[in-house]
């Protein structure tokens, strides 16, 4: 999944300092991932990579957007997507022991002997941290053009049963109540 030669970095033979790399990432990114809960994604993923000896520093600021169902009514919702997430990748002799180790998430660890940093895991990972987490249609869209007015009403209906159906029982038990005086 990570050897995908379009988004991997010679950074070996890069001059130090200030690198730009620009990705466009449509939805046919994600088959690799399996079955995603949005669609219609259209992200411009903007790197900013620094070399430094011994360590890169890279910067990506995420833009763009894609589609989500309404967590309340299934409808589909457009969303805006708009991050920005700091790695610091160090080279040392032993990554693996230091990436088991190491508790900041935004440090990352690779040998001394790889000459290519692999880009689409950290890709997918902050697309999806950059979907906001509310993901309902908005109260002035209730009942509008963009909402499900079908799953609506049949919410709607089922609460109203679930209150009919509770509120004898309450009343049953309290009857016992009503003869004792
Ligand atoms: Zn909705």
């Amino acid at each position: 999944m990570s050897q995908r030669r379009e988004y991997e970095i010679a950074f070996v033979g890069l001059k130090p300092g200030m690198h730009i790399y620009e990705y466009r990432i449509e939805d046919k990114f994600f088959i690799p991932y399996g079955e995603q809960d949005f669609e219609d994604c259209i992200a411009n993923i903007k790197l900013s990579l620094e070399k430094n000896s011994g360590f890169l520093q890279l910067k990506f600021d995420i833009d763009g957007t894609l589609k989500v169902p309404c967590d309340r009514c299934g409808n589909t919702l457009p969303m805006q997507l708009w991050d920005e997430f700091n790695i610091i990748v160090k080279m040392v002799d032993d990554p693996e022991v230091m990436n088991d180790q190491e508790e900041d998430p935004d440090v990352y660890y690779i040998s001394r002997g790889e000459s290519h940093l692999h880009l689409a895991d950290w890709i997918y990972e902050f697309i999806n941290l950059s979907i906001p987490l509310q993901k309902m249609c908005r109260q002035e869209e209730i009942g509008g053009p963009k909402c499900n007015l079908e799953v609506l009403e049949k919410l709607r209906k089922m609460e109203a049963d679930a209150q009919k159906d509770s509120t004898p029982t309450v009343w049953k038990g309290l009857d016992k109540f009503k003869n004792l005086e």
